[in-house]
């Protein structure tokens, strides 16, 4: 396949973002798509950069058939990369075999999904896992947790200044940031968001009426900012002092993401509950909470939360395979060697001044407002990355890339910033 046609070629008939569906999507140049786009979809992400039409591992293509190499991952979700054989062949047979049954029913594999990740996070006797759709619905079932641990003599809620637990009303009331909350309050009530990683301002708030703490353990969205050792370590200390609830969200920070299972696990801090979605089904939507012990698991009782989707046999299935190759290919050995191999490259990198990598979810500083630019020139160059902050980027590729593709992008980034630092002078020069 010649990189001209790679993106449009005529491959599974069956597949509808392939053109060779066109009785059902129709064609279309990039150009063609993102103005039927703008037509149809309502605003809320601004501009879609490009039209996505084909993935191979870490590689996807868009409608004009130009090749990327996908450093983003779909934000922390795509973990085995695109379209992969073992994933997409169990989902395709369970979804051929009993793709849904309501939750007056249960299935396998979303039994043997739920054990599997207890034993992942080495849960303790009592603990149990609710499923959902997504990471805010994950983060949904956490504030209630709070809520009916608390009841009326615990009304607070502690959550992090640049937080970010998601868009419906609960998460988006544990998310910091003033200008995703300001234009829909009334939020939830009782939200309160300390400094982030100080001990003290914790220290301070925690009392009896905090139902819970829910922090990430890494701030993907906030730039890749870790909370130190000894925060997590007093977190769990005090919330256990005051008997409030210790909540992990690791939906972008679990599943193998950081070189571990779970990143607070492994920095030695057991949660109370502790929510997952992104990387969960390797590209299939599914999200969980896992609560560990008997307490927090009791919480919720029969008729207090539920879900439609949550946990139907195709995403379980998908999950427990992801997990699968997770496990039995030495991904997260990978996760750390390909880690290291960015964090070296991008230290020595001209008009980098620092670099954050957790396994792979990396960001790294630059030392002008340049990282839009540098974004918009690495899609030129064939990189997909992100810009969570106008000077970082940030970096959440498949676990399961190569040192040589992790090479390809530290060869290219110098060229990079030099051609963003050129354009950002001509944008100031108008
Ligand atoms: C992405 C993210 C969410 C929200 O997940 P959605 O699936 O988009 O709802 C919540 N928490 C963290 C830490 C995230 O990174």
């Amino acid at each position: 396949m010649t990189e001209e046609n790679a993106g449009t070629e005529p491959g599974n008939a069956t597949d509808l973002s392939n053109a060779n569906a066109a009785a059902v999507t129709g064609t279309g140049t990039g150009e063609q798509w993102l103005a039927r786009y703008k037509d149809s979809l309502m605003g809320v992400f601004g501009a879609p950069q490009r039209v996505l039409v084909r993935g191979a591992g870490a590689l996807v293509w868009d409608a004009d058939g130009k090749e990327y190499l996908d450093l983003l991952g779909g934000i922390a979700v795509n973990a085995l990369g695109h379209a992969h054989p073992f994933v997409t062949s169990v989902i395709a047979s369970q979804l051929a075999t009993l793709g849904h049954v309501s939750n007056f029913f249960t299935s396998p594999t979303q039994i043997a999904l739920a054990e599997k990740l207890l034993e992942l996070s080495a849960a303790p006797a009592g603990s149990k896992v609710f499923f959902a759709n997504s990471g805010t619905e994950a983060n949904e079932a956490a504030f209630k947790l709070a809520r009916s641990h608390g009841g009326k003599a615990r009304p607070t809620i502690l959550a992090l200044e640049g937080g970010f637990h998601g868009r419906t009303m609960g998460a988006l009331a544990m998310t910091a940031k003033t200008a995703y909350r300001e234009p829909f309050e009334p939020m939830p009530a009782g939200v309160r968001h300390l400094p982030f990683n100080d001990i003290d301002a914790l220290r301070a708030a925690l009392d009896d009426t905090v139902a819970a703490l829910v922090i990430e353990p890494i701030q993907g969205e906030a730039g890749v900012r870790p909370l130190s050792a000894e925060y997590l370590q007093a977190a769990r200390e005090l919330t256990r002092e005051h008997g409030s609830l210790l909540i992990m969200d690791e939906v972008q920070t679990g599943i193998g993401r950081t070189g571990n299972w779970f990143a607070s696990i492994a920095a030695g801090t057991t949660p109370d509950a502790m929510t997952l979605a992104k990387g969960l089904g390797g590209g299939f939507p599914i999200g969980a909470i896992i609560t560990f012990g008997e307490g927090p698991s009791q919480l919720l009782s029969a008729g207090q939360h539920g879900t439609t989707f949550g946990g139907n046999p195709v995403a379980t299935a998908a999950a427990l395979a992801t997990l699968h190759v997770l496990e039995t290919q030495n991904v997260l050995a990978n996760v750390n060697a390909v880690s290291e191999l960015f964090a070296t490259g991008l230290a020595k990198t001209s008009g980098v001044t620092e670099v954050r990598a957790f396994g792979l979810l990396i960001g790294f500083d630059l030392s002008d407002d340049i990282a839009p630019e540098v974004v918009s020139a690495a899609l030129d160059a064939g990189f997909i990355i992100n810009a969570p902050r106008p000077n970082t980027i940030r970096l959440a590729p498949p676990l399961n890339l190569t040192v040589e593709q992790a090479q390809s992008f530290l060869t290219a980034l110098p060229a990079l910033i030099t051609t963003a630092t050129a354009a950002k002078l001509m944008e100031k020069s108008f």
